[in-house]
């Protein structure tokens, strides 16, 4: 039973990864979200079959059917990566009431956000305001849902301030380098995710998505060997998210906060 729900939340997640992806491909191009699904070079309208999250690229081999230029890897990308965040989500927060569901949902919802957000940082390396004001929203909402039986609580003090103050290192890194190391879109993710994680969350999870991006690079210029110059401007976004989902989903603690911990418990 649970394999099956579980199963059952991946192809639900894969599904709408789907649809999120499209939107991050079609966001601010002017097209609509609607209208049928066609290939990016031929204009071919695609079946069914072809439509298959991750199932189709694999047994196309990643070509259009019709004119076989490639399909992006970021199809199955986020489809993959829906799916399985979908079946986390549901896992670590399962709507076993009512107002567990609620918080469910938040997540989920925010989840579809940040895929979006990702794979529109990724290409472009921008993260629309509206998208990520949405997300800092459900952060926000997120310090005031109760626990177990009770649909609201009065937050901390500290678990309100977790927004700003993670975001303030990024917010000071966009002003002192004028917008050349950090873009202020990082500074307002940080702040979703602050209130998300808390404080203590919040710093592992940046520590966290340093030490990705500083590998990635590390990795990627060992195997060009320096041949192909990194990228100057990297997209940080994605490290933050995925920074997040370690420490959101599986409780990873890089750094020891227990003397912050002392501050911030201390009833404030
Ligand atoms: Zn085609």
């Amino acid at each position: 039973m649970i394999t099956f729900s579980l199963l059952l939340s991946f192809i639900l997640g894969a599904v709408i990864g789907s649809f999120l992806n499209v939107v991050s491909l079609r966001l601010n191009t002017g097209k609509g979200i609607g209208g049928r699904s066609a290939c990016m070079s031929c204009d071919n309208q695609l079946t069914w079959k072809e439509l298959v999250p991750i199932f189709s690229f694999m047994v196309q081999k990643g070509a259009c059917k019709k004119c076989k230029s490639s399909i992006s890897w970021q199809y199955p990308l986020i489809e993959g990566a829906a799916g399985i965040i979908f079946v986390l989500i549901l896992w670590v927060f399962p709507p076993i009431s009512l107002q567990a569901a609620v918080t469910t949902v938040i997540h989920l919802f925010a989840a579809c956000v940040l895929l979006v957000i990702a794979a529109y940082d990724a290409r472009h390396k921008i993260i629309p305001d509206a998208l990520v004001y949405t997300f800092s929203f459900l952060g926000l909402l997120s310090v005031f849902m109760g626990s177990g039986a009770s649909w609201f609580q009065i937050p901390t003090i500290w678990s309100l301030l977790a927004g700003p103050i993670l975001a303030f290192p990024f917010a000071f890194l966009w002003v002192v380098s004028k917008g050349t190391w950090m873009g202020l879109g990082d500074a307002k993710l940080a702040l979703g995710i602050g209130w998300f994680l808390g404080i203590g969350g919040g710093i592992n999870a940046v520590t966290l998505a340093f030490w990705i991006a500083a590998t990635i690079s590390v990795v990627w210029l060992l195997m060009t060997r320096g041949s192909l110059k990194p990228r100057t401007e990297i997209p940080f976004g994605p490290y933050l998210i995925l920074g997040m989902y370690i420490v959101l989903l599986f409780g990873v603690q890089v750094i020891d906060l227990e003397a912050l911990k002392f501050i911030f418990s201390s009833g404030v």
